[in-house]
């Protein structure tokens, strides 16, 4: 029973595709750690892991411990490494479901040490976007040498990779100086650092002379380039999502007849309407506000007219033959050029297309093939 509502139609051999373009630009040495954040960008964490995995990515990250969690249960065997922080009445999950939790501070890493649970961790540096991490050498080296923590790893996290102008170029530099430094460092005192990685995205395309031994990828993996800044390199990435839904029903007004909640649409001549199964408790972030907006039906465009409900919302196919209840309708289709696009739908909402595609709910179906 699956396509019947609304979902999310993955394209698992554009996957492959796009992880095979950003392998052809890293060293021999680099992996790819698959971000799956955020139920993977609204992709479906556990589709998308399951096939990470099978074309042979060895680690993933998450944001949250509950977003392992779901991976770990749905029998996903490898690296899972937790970006943000878990409170400590949940750290022993991280024990019994073999996770890797991230030293969001120095405070963190007393803490972790002191509950003697000899979890996995990597040290996060904060190297200047000040958000989680250690500042100071001193305080890294410290948490390399606590007892009751096994340190695997060490990474920061680029602020402005995407830029192209010059004080962020330089402010990018001096970032990835400070991990390398800190890095000598620990080497200097005998330690083994571990696991390297820096950059995620945008800093493989613009940085890509930068060499660890993972790259953490949401974005690109899913061929989805949010910004239209150029690239130091460009890769032929293909977006992998589409969004789908069903027509329930079809109906025909006359001039002058209004749509929907506070009648906002008012039809200019005779109209078709038909309503699709898909509203914003499904994450459809549309509003009064947005225009313009269309889906594909039949291969041709209908726009979304008056205001989007919970569960449905309606659209002007008046002109459009051949269409039936139960037809398929594409709100997001995968040809990046299209007027349904993810870039151009989200710039519609004015929203980033993370922020878009992180709204999808779970009343979302996610189907790869
Ligand atoms: C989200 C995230 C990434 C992945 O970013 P993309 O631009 O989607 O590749 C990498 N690292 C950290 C710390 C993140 O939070």
């Amino acid at each position: 029973m699956s396509r019947q509502r609304a979902w999310v139609e993955l394209d698992f051999e554009r996957l492959e595709h796009n992880a095979n373009e950003i392998r052809s630009i890293l060293s021999k040495k680099t992996k790819i750690m698959a971000v799956l954040k955020a139920n993977a960008y609204g992709h479906g964490s556990v589709e998308i892991a399951k096939e990470c995995s099978r074309i042979g990515i060895d680690f993933f990250a998450v944001a949250t411990i509950n977003e392992a969690i779901e991976l770990r249960e749905a029998a996903i065997k490898e690296d899972i490494l937790i970006l943000g922080y878990t409170p400590l009445n949940m750290l022993e999950q991280i024990k019994k479901y073999d996770l890797i939790q991230t030293i969001v501070d120095f405070d963190y890493a007393n803490r972790l040490n002191e509950m003697k649970l000899n979890i996995r961790t990597h040290v996060k540096l904060d190297t200047g976007m000040h958000r989680i991490g250690i500042q100071y050498y001193n305080e890294v080296l410290d948490v390399y040498k606590m007892k009751n923590i096994i340190v695997e790893g060490i990474y920061t996290h680029l602020c402005a990779s995407d830029s192209n102008i010059i004080e962020d170029k330089e402010f990018t530099d001096k970032q990835i100086n400070m991990y390398f430094k800190v890095y000598t460092q620990l080497k200097n005192e005998g330690i083994e650092p571990g696991l390297t990685h820096i950059l995620s995205s945008y800093g493989v395309l613009n940085y890509p002379e930068i060499e660890c031994d993972y790259v953490r990828i949401g974005n690109l993996l899913f061929g989805i380039k949010a910004f239209d800044t150029s690239t130091k390199l460009n890769l032929n990435l293909k977006p992998i999502l589409e969004l789908k839904t069903r027509i329930m029903s079809i109906r025909s007004i006359e001039k002058e007849e209004t749509v929907g909640y506070n009648r906002l649409f008012c039809a200019k001549l005779n109209s078709k309407i038909a309503t699709l199964s898909v509203g914003y408790g499904d994450g459809l972030p549309y509003n009064q506000k947005i225009e313009d907006v269309y889906v594909l039906v039949n291969n041709k465009l209908a726009k979304i007219v008056g205001k989007v409900c919970m569960d449905s919302c309606m659209i002007d196919v008046t002109g459009i033959n051949e269409i039936h209840d139960g037809d398929e309708v594409t709100l997001i289709c995968n040809d990046s050029q299209s007027e349904v696009s993810i870039r151009s739908i989200a710039q519609k909402c004015n929203m980033s297309t993370n922020e878009f595609l992180s709204r999808f709910t779970r009343r979302i179906e996610f189907v790869g093939e």
